[in-house]
């Protein structure tokens, strides 16, 4: 049940030239959702991302986001991006980085950058300079800067790439605080285990959302014991031109 509508795209496309890396994309995602966006490298996941914040102009549809019809710079102060690679300054301390980005967004509250760092347990390496920094505890600096701005939605791309178990697991419990208390947010990834976690899934391939569903949904439509084989049949069924 979608409570308030966050974001919705409407027949969405994007081609570079020859390759439709979205290629018809209709979504509807509600408030407090975590909704995951799970497809194979090359299925469309970034580019989709970056159409939703306005960062890539479609080559046809519609988004609207917050109320908003995108592109339109306002969005920037409701949204968090946190991007497949890091954006981070090795040269700033911690805080100075999420006070960057924060600034960026257009706020500046400094007890919501200090609130964001405690959410990712760094408080006592605010003042520590990034190079100095694990490749953990910068994926979480990383997670910071796209929270110190109160976004209403997080926009993640793969957030937990070449984090370790523990890590992850302390991600993903960050990431159902911030649903719990309303944010909305859509996680990609192209790991299954990863996708169990999310309220609603939307399997991704070829710039196409094959199915969406619950975990438990999408296995249940398809006899599978796991998500994977769950994708890999309705792989199949795109592959005979069938839909959805
Ligand atoms: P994912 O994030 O799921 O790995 P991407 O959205 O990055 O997928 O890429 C989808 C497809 O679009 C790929 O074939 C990729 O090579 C292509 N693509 C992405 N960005 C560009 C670009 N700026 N120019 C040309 N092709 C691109
Ligand atoms: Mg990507």
């Amino acid at each position: 049940m979608i409570s308030e509508l966050v974001l919705e795209t409407t027949e969405l496309q994007k081609h570079f030239g020859k390759i439709h890396a979205v290629d018809g994309v209709d979504l509807s995602i509600g408030s407090g959702e975590i909704y995951g966006l799970i497809g194979p490298n090359g299925s469309g996941k970034t580019t989709l991302i970056r159409l939703c914040l306005g960062l890539l102009h479609p080559t046809t549809g519609a988004i609207r986001l917050l109320g908003l019809n995108i592109p339109n710079k306002a969005i920037l102060a409701k949204v968090g991006y946190m991007t497949q690679a890091s954006a981070l300054y090795e040269e700033l301390t911690l805080r100075e980085n999420v006070a960057f980005f924060a600034e960026m967004c257009g706020s500046h509250e400094p007890a919501w950058i200090d609130e964001a760092i405690a959410l990712v347990d760094l408080q006592d390496r605010a003042h520590s300079f990034v190079r100095t920094l694990s490749g953990g505890m910068r994926q979480r600096t990383s997670l910071a800067c796209a929270l110190a701005h109160r976004p209403r939605l997080l926009l993640l791309d793969e957030p937990t790439v070449g984090v370790d178990p523990q890590l992850r697991a302390t991600f993903w419990s960050y990431f159902r605080r911030l649903a719990n208390s309303g944010v909305t947010l859509i996680v990609s990834s192209h790991v299954m285990d990863e996708a169990e976690r999310c309220d609603r899934l939307g399997f991704m391939r070829q710039g196409r959302l094959l199915a969406e569903g619950s975990s438990a949904e999408l296995r249940q439509r398809k006899g599978a014991n796991t998500l994977e084989e769950a994708f890999l049949k309705f792989a199949e069924d795109g592959n005979e031109g069938g839909q959805r």
